[in-house]
């Protein structure tokens, strides 16, 4: 629908009265924001291929009639017909033209150390950060997160240094509402962002669960051993549930052939991943890289593939850091020092600038 069409209004009544009028059709209303302005969109489900545009086209309050021929039906951009379908979460706004970074301990552990490092992040001036309290493990020995028990004491002190979206993952439904309650209980001190880890990339009913609450926004990683278009695909149940604040997270694949990296960095898929779907895009260099190796350069592997992924336009960087990595209960071999922040925000800005002149050329051919 146009610009402005209210959800509610006369107009949106009217097309809908019109596309439930062929048989076996029915319709879904989305709103959604877009870069520069909030969306109406209208679904039309079922028996659609023999349904004329037309009679829709003429509809004064109609800006567009997409045919949706492709899968990825909510998230995907169709031919470049959709724009991106970024959002505002809490006072930051993501979308596909835009970037964060999200620096933050891969698990919660002492007060401390969140202490320590939203301190940090405070005085860098980041309000976006991530934080583990339900860890998705291999082993069953390994410590499996605080769960909801650390949360009052990590969305005080979000709130205290003003951070805006914590990136969290759920492994369970259950954890949707234990953070929904904690965060009530803190006043709405700060903001979740739900995160689907790789090994829950198909984990149906999680992601129907996920999608079908609106309230918090989900950050969803590509499965470690399947096909893009599986995760794609997989990322759609939460966008046909309803929640269309989505972003993709690229974290590597599985490779066990005695790869350098953790994981087989995928950062050549950001600009994939902006094709085919309306979704900010978003890279771990922490669970793709899994170490703190160093290049001959003087450069930790961890900063030149993000810098890879920014120069290509990445919205978001996921990047684990711990006061003292030796305490971690997760993943501290991987993760970057607290003196370490500022150099590493300085090469983002390195890369977002070179990716930003690049955009530029392309602006303006010569
Ligand atoms: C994480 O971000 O802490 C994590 C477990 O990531 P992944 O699901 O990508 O392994
Ligand atoms: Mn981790």
């Amino acid at each position: 629908m146009k610009a402005d069409v209210r959800p509610d209004s006369e107009d949106v009544r009217r097309v809908i009265e019109l596309a439930e009028s062929y048989p076996e059709v029915s319709t879904q209303l989305h709103q959604i924001q877009g870069t520069t302005r909030s969306l109406t969109e209208i679904y039309l489900l079922g028996s659609t291929g023999v349904i004329p545009t037309e009679p829709f086209e003429e509809f004064e309050a109609v800006e567009r009639v997409v045919r949706i021929t492709e899968k990825f039906r909510a998230i995907g951009r169709h031919e470049a017909s959709l724009e991106a379908m970024g959002f505002e979460y809490n006072g930051v706004h993501l979308g596909q033209d835009t970037l964060d970074v999200f620096p933050g301990l891969c698990a919660v552990d002492t007060r401390e150390n969140v202490e320590a490092m939203f301190r940090c992040l405070q005085s860098h001036g980041i309000r976006t950060t991530r934080a583990g309290a339900y860890k998705p493990r291999t082993s069953p020995y390994d410590f499996q997160g605080h769960g909801a028990k650390c949360l009052p004491f990590l969305f005080e002190l979000a709130g205290k240094y003003d951070m805006r979206i914590i990136a969290m993952e759920v492994t369970h439904e259950s954890h949707l509402e234990e953070i929904q309650q904690a965060l009530a209980d803190s006043g709405n001190a700060t903001g979740v962002m739900l995160q689907v880890g790789t090994r829950n990339a198909q984990n149906f009913e999680l992601l129907k669960a996920i999608g079908q609450q609106t309230e918090l926004p989900v950050l969803f990683k590509r499965g470690m051993g399947i096909t893009l278009s599986e995760s794609l695909n997989a990322c759609e149940y939460v966008a046909s549930g309803g929640n269309r604040r989505i972003v993709f997270c690229l974290r590597g694949m599985k490779s066990n052939l005695g790869d350098p990296h953790r994981n087989f960095v995928d950062f050549g898929h950001v600009s994939v991943v902006k094709r085919l779907t309306r979704l900010p895009v978003c890279i771990d260099p922490s669970h793709s890289v899994g170490s703190r190796s160093m290049a001959p350069d003087g450069l930790l592997d961890i900063f030149h593939l993000t810098a890879q992924g920014v120069i290509a336009g990445a919205n978001a960087v996921l990047v684990d850091f711990h006061p003292n990595p030796k305490e971690a209960l997760c993943d501290g071999p991987q993760a970057l020092l607290l003196e370490e922040l500022p150099t590493f925000l300085e090469d983002v800005k390195i890369a977002r600038d070179a990716y930003e002149q690049r955009l530029q050329r392309v602006a303006t051919p010569q």
